[in-house]
């Protein structure tokens, strides 16, 4: 059983695929947020701004298999394009990593979908999976330590109140075995200063690249 917030079509807003054509399958559930407004302050992750709760989204639901979730993301896929080459599903949350499993890749590779994750790196993923973006969340422990992209957040405020605690946190990612390093300014009333923040440190430290939200200034879902 898969339970399912929301499934939808889009160009992906972020990272090395931003511009990518998707379908976007977010599951219900994270493992460091209830998602709940009352649980907020109580949570390892304080700064979600996803509603991961429920089913009750545009395609979402409780799925009983594998095949049937798969089934439904290839239809929305089909009702975009009826390309059979270049077909590219980004699972999301929540935290995928709490649901996604061996047989629903297994099934998404039946139709040659290109399977991504945007996970917060605290469950090892299984096998299979094309393109892994880890997220760290200050305060959780970090399990997957390698990827093809890290993103991470900054100022990520309940923990790193200033550039060198920030630092500090980037220098360990940058040994670890990631393709792209990516900052993003955290989305909130100080944007414009978060996104100061940002650039000043991918200017200071080229590893990383700014990462901005295209989905967002696009206006897409
Ligand atoms: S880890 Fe991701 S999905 Fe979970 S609460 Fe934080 S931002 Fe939201």
């Amino acid at each position: 059983m898969y339970t399912i917030k929301e499934i939808f079509t889009t160009l992906q807003g972020e990272g090395t695929h931003a511009g990518r054509a998707s379908v976007f399958c977010r599951f219900t559930g994270c493992n460091l947020w209830s998602g709940l407004e009352k649980d907020r302050l109580e949570a390892i992750c304080q700064f979600c701004d996803t509603d991961f709760v429920g089913y009750d989204g545009i395609g979402g639901g409780k799925f009983n298999s594998a095949s049937e979730l798969a089934n439904t993301i290839n239809e929305k896929w089909a009702l975009m394009n009826k390309s059979v080459s270049n077909k590219y599903v980004v699972f999301t949350g929540g935290e995928p990593l709490l649901q996604l499993d061996t047989s629903l890749i297994n099934a998404l590779k039946l139709y040659q979908f290109e399977i991504a994750i945007e996970t917060n790196g605290t469950i090892i993923p299984p096998p299979g999976i094309d393109w892994i973006c880890v997220s760290p969340k200050d305060g959780s422990k970090l399990l997957l330590l390698q990827g093809d992209e890290i993103k991470y957040v900054v100022p990520q405020k309940q923990f790193s109140l200033n550039k060198t605690d920030i630092v500090k946190r980037l220098k360990r990612f940058e040994q670890m075995n990631f393709k792209h390093f990516y900052l993003q300014a955290m989305d909130s009333v100080n944007l414009k200063e978060n996104l100061s923040l940002a650039i000043t440190i991918c200017k200071e430290r080229p590893i990383w690249r700014l990462s901005t939200q295209q989905h967002k200034s696009l206006n897409l879902p």
